[in-house]
């Protein structure tokens, strides 16, 4: 990895911050074991939203399981309406609760404050597909994969609307690297014959209807980025696969990759108490953002790409 440019360093720092605030000063946000935070963490994603300059749109809804009705979440969402094929639409998106009892520091307030940092790097300008950012509610379990997970509940109103979004990306867990030798594992051993060893790449993980969005995604990330990447297309059914809000949109038919540093295969920490701040490398995790802003550029048509 190149050494960072100084606007680089600067996005390493709100990464940092954004990261502290929602691990570590909110900590612990979930609708079942702590529903205020997941409220307050809420409103600081609106707040960032909104200070960008965008109007936020809130998805409410609320959970079904048993002791848990009466508590309205939300998915926020912010549009670029694209200048020239409006219909065709972009989705950034990263889950903002955490696991129960769990600060949530890479998974996911790593994927969120990215979320958060690529909305400002487009607020205000001109896109020709329209580009939306959403930070999605209850993505870990027991949400995951059921009616109350939130981008499953935002998949469908867009598949009800008749919405065409053509690309999603799914930040999840993006925030831990490592050189050292067999740092990285695999949800099956034959994967690790063709993939490194070493934790230090991010990866690009896509169903097998997403194909073609996996190699455009990885094809703008290799352009501009001296980083180590891996692309992966799957069967959904496969351990991991289908471990994030991507996975939502794949039930809609949509084509969705999930962006990660692979979470539970590589993170020591994942879905423990000792998933905090600190954890995070965020000389990388600023490098993968700043790239991603050139992958996103090229998705959703920008000029800025360059
Ligand atoms: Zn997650």
């Amino acid at each position: 990895m190149p050494s960072l440019t100084e606007e680089q360093k600067l996005l390493r720092e709100i990464l940092r911050e954004d990261v502290h605030k929602l691990a570590g000063e909110i900590g612990d946000r979930n609708v079942r074991t702590n529903y205020k935070n997941l409220g307050v963490a809420a409103d600081f994603i609106e707040a960032s939203f909104q200070q960008a300059g965008f109007k936020v749109f809130h998805q409410g809804y609320e959970v079904d399981l048993v002791g848990l009705q009466g508590r309205p979440c939300y998915n926020l969402v912010v549009e670029i309406t694209g200048s020239e094929r409006p219909g065709e639409i972009v989705i950034i998106g990263g889950h903002y609760d955490s696991l129960e009892d769990t600060p949530g520091a890479n998974d996911n307030a790593s994927g969120t404050a990215a979320v958060l940092a690529l909305a400002r790097a487009f607020a205000g300008k001109q896109t020709q597909r329209t580009l939306r950012f959403v930070a999605f509610v209850n993505e870990e379990p027991p949400y995951f994969q059921s009616k109350d997970m939130g981008s499953l509940v935002y998949a469908k109103q867009c598949r009800h609307r008749h919405e065409n979004i053509v690309a999603m990306l799914s930040l999840e867990t993006i925030g831990y690297y490592s050189e050292a030798e067999g740092s990285q594992h695999y949800p099956v051993s034959p994967l690790g014959l063709i993939y490194p060893t070493a934790g230090n790449f991010i990866a690009f993980v896509g169903n097998i209807k997403s194909r073609k969005l996996v190699r455009e995604v990885v094809e703008l990330f290799r352009r501009h980025a001296q980083f180590p990447s891996e692309a992966a297309v799957l069967p959904e059914m496969l351990v991991g696969v289908g471990w994030s809000d991507q996975w939502s949109f794949w039930q809609e038919g949509y084509p969705g990759v999930m962006v990660t540093d692979t979470a539970p295969f590589r993170y020591p920490w994942y879905h423990t108490q000792e998933d905090t701040p600190e954890k995070i490398v965020y000389d990388r995790l600023a490098y993968v953002v700043s790239i991603l802003e050139k992958v996103v550029a090229g998705l959703a048509g920008c000029k800025q790409e360059g």
